[in-house]
């Protein structure tokens, strides 16, 4: 219980990508291989999330839609050393609260699915069905019950394009995992899940960026920096190509920002906004990831440390290019 007080509560749901990206987060904790997404209208009257994952087996389901009820965080201790991505318990109880789910689920070890609908915290339907291994949720008519929240929702596309940023980073964090993505029943995104970033960069930004990188791998012990920095000559007019994860987040940090822009103006002697895709890893104990709910800011308590690190490391990707 004190583990779950210290957890502190956030609204998890704002628009349609808070759902995808929880829902997607699930499916990678539950190791998934295979993600499709597929939505309408922006994701406001339709998500279909479809895993090949662990599953959910028939006596778990109806804690998973829980408030406060999460498989993988046991004592407090855990709370420090957090591997997977979603631990407040928080997601699947929420979307819930404010939207019509339906949830089929099949472990492997069990040998049929349960069918689950919940409809604005009520359920519906708890029923044996037939269906392959993983779990697929299908969300219709977001905030169909709270229509002052729903006048908040802006355009499809537009909900559509927040939806598209939260895969993309999540594919480029997740090379391993192959996410296909459809709007509209038009294939936007389809990466191949082989484990390959360059191949994951490749499919998202095409051919020019993919031929045009630089690898990036670093360590002085307090810092590591591994993946792709764009050549010089590509640097784009904003800070948009900018991705980088931490310890397998997807953040934004004005330290790391300007680490990484620094060396590249000292490099080039001009200021431009490069293309870079990193996965930093530091000791879990000089970050802060609580600072936000939905965990994208992040603090640093030694940020020199951080600044310095970042900087050697995508200095010495960009000298190594003569090579
Ligand atoms: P959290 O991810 O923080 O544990 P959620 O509300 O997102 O909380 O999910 C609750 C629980 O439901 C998870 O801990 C997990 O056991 C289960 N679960 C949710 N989605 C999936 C999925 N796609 N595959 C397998 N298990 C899942
Ligand atoms: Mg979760």
């Amino acid at each position: 219980q004190l583990t779950i007080d210290k957890i502190a509560a956030g609204e998890v749901v704002e628009r349609p990508a808070s759902i995808v990206k929880e829902l997607l987060e699930n499916a990678i904790d539950a190791n998934a291989s295979s993600i499709i997404v597929e939505i309408n209208d922006g994701g406001i009257s339709y998500i279909r999330i479809a895993d090949n994952g662990e599953g959910i087996s028939r006596e778990d389901v109806r804690k998973a839609f829980l408030r406060h009820s999460t498989s993988k965080i046991r004592t407090e201790a855990d709370l420090n050393s957090i591997s997977s991505l979603g631990f407040r318990g928080e997601a699947l109880s929420s979307i819930s609260a404010v939207s019509q789910v339906e949830m089929v689920s099949k472990p492997k070890t069990q040998d049929f699915a349960i069918r689950y609908q919940i409809h604005g915290g009520v359920e519906v339907d708890f029923s044996e069905t037939g269906a392959p291994n993983g779990t697929t949720f299908e969300i219709r008519q977001i905030f169909y019950n709270t229509p002052a929240r729903r006048k908040f929702l802006k355009t499809a596309m537009t909900e559509a394009g927040h939806i598209s940023e939260v895969i993309s980073r999540l594919a480029l964090s997740h090379p391993e995992v192959s996410f296909h993505f459809l709007n509209n029943n038009q294939t936007k995104l389809h990466t191949a899940g082989n484990g390959n970033l360059k191949d994951t960069i490749y499919h998202m930004y095409g051919r020019e960026i993919a031929t045009n990188l630089l690898p990036v791998s670093f360590d002085n012990g307090r810092i590591s920096i591994s993946g792709f920095a764009g050549k010089p000559e590509i640097t784009k007019g904003n800070r948009s190509y900018e991705t980088f994860f931490l310890n397998g987040r997807y953040i934004k940090n004005h330290i790391i920002s300007k680490a990484i822009e620094d060396a590249y103006k000292d490099f080039t002697m001009l200021h431009r906004f490069p293309f870079v895709v990193l996965n930093i890893e530091v000791n879990k104990e000089a970050v802060d990831v609580n600072v936000h709910p939905t965990k994208m800011e992040v603090r640093f308590s030694n940020s020199s440390e951080i600044y310095d690190g970042i900087y050697e490391g995508i200095s010495t990707a960009l000298h190594e290019k003569e090579l």
